[in-house]
């Protein structure tokens, strides 16, 4: 490590090159797309993963045209309009009604001629808000929106719902048919998840009756300018929308209105531009930080201006000060089921924030984790407890130290991010321990959200399914290919993928998203 204050460096350019960030170990997909393998996979008829479009700074949110419906009153549809239009997205609002019209030659309905859109022109997202459908009849917009759009859709496409969420609509004493009607979302959302193709990803964003509510009050006060969509909308919308949510589909993600916001009194002031860098000036620690998606994690939170400690094992020293040196952050060397990590952490976040104002962690990602696979017949306390220990006691602990108003530690409006997996949602033969350490983490999460809550301060997990990496890359062959393939996008995801989401998770204007894990996976059939 250096000497050099890294909180007084300009925000880090982006001196990662992304093909590093984006290299898959992954021989078939590479083989089927190319010019002898897409002949030998067409006529054998097998699975063609195609390359995942991956975010790059300075990219377009979208690649194409957006498609909007909505059903019902369908009150977000005017404020996503608005939301795309200074984004550079070309917005299409198709008449729907003809959609199921006279059956062409084929038998199918001239459907895509019904899009108001050039002939070649590819839409980029589809995106329908179903937060005003009360009836069950209301479900037929998102068919025949769907029906309108999807077999048009671009490359990496992407299929956006917006529900109400279901729960809130109980606690509210809506009708059960309303409530079968959000909760019907959902399926459809998923089957779409696992009819697309071309790298495509449909996700599911409920949206809280409060927000939806708010945003129609300031919109009959605040006269001309029409509806605003929701302030905590934005950042939901943005991820899913672009390519740094590659690897995330079939996913339904809830929103709540933020309490305590620190954001702009008026939603106007909002940034129209996509904020590439908006931890600038913000410290954050990432642990298992030397190699595999820890390591992605902090070049990606460094890449969108973070200062960033890095903690790992000694014995990873090397390979950590290597990742450290990279992005200009800072290395701790430090066996996280020390009784004093927590302290040690507190204390390099204040070295890492000298001279800029009050030593503050802005977020902390819980990435460092082990696994001791064996059937739970063969497993010995020690394999047992030393995994539970590291993936799940370990955060409770640091949290606990970091939470307790002592200086490096947590404030107003930051971030709890753990790394859970699909093994704690689905089990896995052989990962007991494992899977209860990660389901461990996700009850953490829901426990320490709403007592979070009122200082502004979200937790939430990702659930990573099959992720490239050194860890999965030692599966003996046979079931590492299984593993790969059995998801909606027939591939593994790389370590980019989760740390995209996590980043997502820890933007300081992503304060409606908490209490929530978050699957990349490509909606891998394992715990689905
Ligand atoms: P990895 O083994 O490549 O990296 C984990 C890092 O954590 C290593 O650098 C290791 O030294 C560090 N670490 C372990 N124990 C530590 C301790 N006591 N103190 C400090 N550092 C410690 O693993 P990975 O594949 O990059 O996985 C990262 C996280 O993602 C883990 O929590 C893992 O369970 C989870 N995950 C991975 C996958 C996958 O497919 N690779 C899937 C689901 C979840």
């Amino acid at each position: 490590s250096t000497n050099q204050n890294p909180a007084l460096r300009q925000p880090a350019a982006p001196q990662t090159s992304t093909a590093r960030l984006h290299r898959s170990q992954d021989a078939y997909l590479r083989f089927v797309n190319s010019e002898l393998g897409k002949k030998v996979s067409g006529s054998l008829g097998l699975p063609r993963p195609v390359p995942l479009r991956r975010y790059v700074p300075g990219q377009p949110l979208l690649e194409g045209p957006a498609v909007l419906a909505g059903a019902g009153s369908a009150p977000l549809l005017d404020a996503l309009g608005g939301f795309l239009a200074p984004r550079g997205v070309e917005v299409v609002r198709p008449q729907l009604e003809g959609v199921d019209g006279t059956p062409g030659a084929d038998g199918e309905p001239a459907a895509p001629a019904e899009l108001p859109l050039t002939d070649g022109v590819r839409p980029a997202a589809l995106v329908v808000d179903m937060t005003g459908a009360e009836r069950l009849a209301d479900l037929d917009v998102l068919r025949r929106a769907a029906r309108a759009t999807l077999k048009r859709l671009g490359r990496s496409g992407r299929v956006i719902v917006l529900g109400a969420t279901p729960e809130a609509l109980v606690a509210a004493g809506a009708s059960s048919e309303q409530v079968a009607t959000a909760q019907a979302l959902e399926g459809i959302m998923r089957s779409i998840g696992k009819e697309l193709r071309g790298g495509a990803t449909a996700n599911l964003l409920w949206v809280d009756r409060d927000l939806v509510g708010a945003m129609q009050d300031a919109a009959a006060s605040g006269g001309s300018a029409g509806a605003v969509l929701p302030a905590e909308l934005v950042e939901p919308l943005t991820f899913l929308l672009s390519a740094r949510s590659a690897y995330v589909s079939g996913q339904p993600l809830r929103v709540r209105r933020a309490a305590g916001a620190a954001r702009p009194a008026t939603p106007e002031l909002l940034p129209v531009a996509e904020d590439a860098t908006p931890f600038v000036g913000r410290v954050v620690v990432v642990t298992g930080a030397a190699r595999g998606i820890g390591a992605d994690i902090a070049r990606v939170l460094s890449r969108d201006g973070a200062t960033v400690v890095g903690v790992d094992v000694p014995q990873a020293g090397d390979a950590l000060a290597a990742v450290a040196n990279e992005i200009g952050g800072l290395a701790l060397q430090l066996d996280i089921t020390r009784p004093e990590a927590g302290q040690r952490i507190a204390e390099a976040v204040a070295r890492a924030s000298r001279g800029t104002g009050p030593a503050r962690l802005h977020a902390i990602v819980h990435n460092a984790g082990i696994t001791r696979d064996k059937l739970l017949v063969n497993t010995d306390a020690a394999r047992w407890a030393s995994v539970l220990e590291v993936n799940l006691a370990v955060q409770l602990r640091i949290n606990e130290v970091l939470l307790s108003g002592a200086e490096g530690g947590l404030g107003e409006g930051s971030r709890i991010v753990g790394v859970a997996s699909t093994s704690g949602i689905g089990g896995n033969r052989g990962q007991s321990n494992y899977a209860a350490s990660k389901a461990g983490v996700m009850g953490l999460v829901r426990s320490m959200a709403p007592r979070l809550a009122e200082r502004g301060i979200t937790v939430n997990a990702v659930a990573p399914g099959f992720i490239e990496t050194e860890m999965t890359g030692k599966i003996p062959a046979v079931t590492r290919e299984v593993g790969r393939r059995i998801n909606s996008m027939a591939q593994g995801g790389l370590p980019v993928d989760v740390a995209e989401t996590i980043a997502f998770l820890a933007r300081p204007g992503n304060d409606g998203v908490t209490g929530q894990v978050l699957r990349v996976c490509g909606q891998s059939q394992l715990g689905a």
